[in-house]
């Protein structure tokens, strides 16, 4: 299972976010939000692959795309099977959650406190208005269900949520086998929706981006939670705090730079993220990782490939 480019964003943000800058104590709040949202994502999975399917079927998790509109849609789960089509949407929400249906207006209390939420039943009602007409363009004729799927023991739904689809995870496999009972096999093609799936599929962007001067520059100690930057000394990098020694601190580094900048680096950009000056030293360093390179002289960069972070791991073996 995939973390969302966004979630991965976020979380390198909040290694890398200068700790005065004004929005550093909202982007860890949101990387928890989105923990929290991915662990979630990781019990539904774990519901659905413990049931036992009567029939064919296929599961997208996270599924991203663009409407013709140029809006987004982010969808926890769908579950593609020969008789319907099921959208899940994931939420950890605690305390106890209320609905009034007449004003769609979705609430909970928690801790005597009453908050309002973003109505997740519209949330995924969205995607299956959006999901049905691409259907309809497809010339594919099967029926689109959803389900919000509460992933928080400790939540309490009240009698209000009673005649709508929000259940505990625990009542997701019953819930398909009401679909399975209540639904006639169509004559969709599994093969085609999961095909044209695929085609629709596109991974968003971070759904926002910080400029580098609000960025904290330099080899972060790991072992100090990234509190320390490391220095080059001989080869490998050194945190004086801690006295941690490391070399392969180099490829953490450089995910940290490609997902905040990318895949391309120079030299030039090598020297500035990591904090060093020596162009023969970073050099030296850049061509004994191996990158694919292009370009010569000073116009030379590197890709970084998308694994770079299992690299560390590789090497040591
Ligand atoms: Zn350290």
């Amino acid at each position: 299972m995939q973390k969302s480019k966004h979630h991965l964003y976020t979380e390198v943000l909040t290694k890398r976010i200068l700790p005065t800058d004004m929005d550093a104590s909202a982007i860890q709040q949101e990387f928890h939000r989105l923990e929290a949202g991915f662990a979630g994502e990781i019990k539904l999975k774990q519901t659905l692959s413990d049931y036992f399917f009567k029939t064919d079927h296929h599961i997208f998790y996270n599924f991203e795309c663009m409407n013709e509109k140029g809006y987004s849609h982010q969808m926890d789960a769908i579950l593609v099977t020969p008789f319907f089509i099921v959208i899940f949407e994931v939420k950890l929400l605690s305390g106890v959650l209320f609905y009034k249906s007449a004003q769609h207006e979705f609430y909970r209390i928690h801790n005597d406190k009453r908050e309002n939420f973003r109505n997740p039943l519209d949330q995924v009602y969205r995607h299956q208005l959006f999901l049905e007409q691409c259907l309809r363009k497809w010339q594919i004729t099967i029926p689109v269900h959803f389900s919000v799927v509460i992933a928080n023991q400790q939540a309490i739904l009240d009698e209000s949520l009673e005649n709508f689809p929000i259940f505990h995870i625990s009542g997701v496999p019953n819930f398909i086998e009401n679909l399975y009972r209540n639904n006639a096999k169509t004559n969709a093609n599994m093969n085609v929706i999961i095909a044209k799936l695929k085609q629709l599929y596109q991974a968003l962007p971070p759904r926002r981006t910080i400029s580098s001067n609000r960025l904290r520059k330099g080899v972060l100690c790991r072992w100090c939670n990234y509190k320390h930057v490391m220095f080059y000394h001989y080869g490998s990098f050194t945190c004086n705090v801690c006295q941690a020694k490391s070399r392969d601190v180099v490829f953490e580094t450089l995910y940290h730079y490609r997902i905040l900048h990318g895949e391309k680096i120079s030299n030039r950009q090598f020297r500035e993220f990591f904090g060093m000056t020596n162009i023969k030293v970073c050099s030296n360093i850049l061509s004994r990782l191996g990158f694919e390179q292009h370009g010569a002289k000073k116009g030379t960069y590197y890709i970084i490939p998308e694994n770079i972070l299992s690299w560390s791991k590789k090497k040591t073996e």
